[in-house]
């Protein structure tokens, strides 16, 4: 199942980046794992996947274990500021940096650890009260305080769309954040770089990329539906 939905999600890309005349390597296509068995992660590794999205904290360092490969992890979900520590020279990127304290943390347990730390900042672009995110105004002033940062990298941002049955519904916030992460451009100093540009979900990552994402983060068009109650 997962090599047939694969094909079907790359194919899917594939097409979306004809669309926007955007070439295949500017998207990366991260698996999202969370609730998955170790034993499909190991298939979707046999497949060619390298990137996969978890969640929660505890998840992430339990299939890290015992998982010999060297992947790209990243850590998607809503983070604690007493968890940093655990993933902070685990992670390959940070897509939830929503507040300030949270991205002092993360400068600290990094210091700690000797290691340098890829995040991206967390937008609520469209506003909703439900979610967790920086608002479009606070990106530039959270930016400003994070330039002084030694063992933080802002590599760019990442928002979580509303839940839509038509994904066009969405582009209009894929599109607002594009045109953000390209004004964030000119905040270029040692430790921020906007290249990654992290929307799009089952739902609509087609929109997304023609909207110019650069990581999408398919989690049941790859492993199927999730089921919360095991
Ligand atoms: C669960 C999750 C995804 C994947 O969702 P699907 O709709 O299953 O593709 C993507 N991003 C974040 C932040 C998530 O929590």
């Amino acid at each position: 199942m997962i090599k047939e939905n694969l094909k079907i999600v790359e194919e899917n890309i594939l097409a979306a980046c004809k669309r926007a005349g955007r070439s295949r390597d500017e998207v990366t296509l991260i698996a999202v794992s969370k609730t998955k068995p170790v034993e499909m992660l190991r298939e979707a590794i046999e497949h060619g996947m390298v990137d996969f999205g978890e969640n929660k904290v505890q998840e992430m360092c339990d299939k890290i274990d015992v998982i010999p490969e060297k992947l790209n992890w990243h850590m998607i979900g809503h983070l604690q500021r007493n968890k940093v520590k655990y993933i902070v020279d685990k992670s390959y990127l940070i897509h939830s940096v929503d507040s300030l304290r949270l991205a002092e943390q993360i400068n600290a347990e990094a210091q700690k650890k000797n290691v340098v730390c890829d995040i991206l900042l967390e937008v609520n672009i469209a506003n909703e009260e439900s979610k967790f995110g920086l608002s479009s105004e606070e990106v530039p002033e959270l930016l400003a305080k994070i330039k002084n940062m030694k063992n933080v990298r802002v590599k760019g941002l990442m928002t979580i769309a509303p839940f839509v049955d038509n994904p066009e519904d969405n582009r209009e916030h894929f599109r607002n954040l594009h045109k953000l992460f390209i004004d964030m451009r000119e905040q270029t100093s040692d430790n921020i770089s906007m290249e990654v540009l992290s929307m799009g979900m089952t739902g609509d990552y087609e929109v997304a990329i023609e909207e110019g994402a650069t990581m999408v983060r398919v989690g049941t068009g790859i492993f199927g539906a999730r089921n919360y109650n095991i």
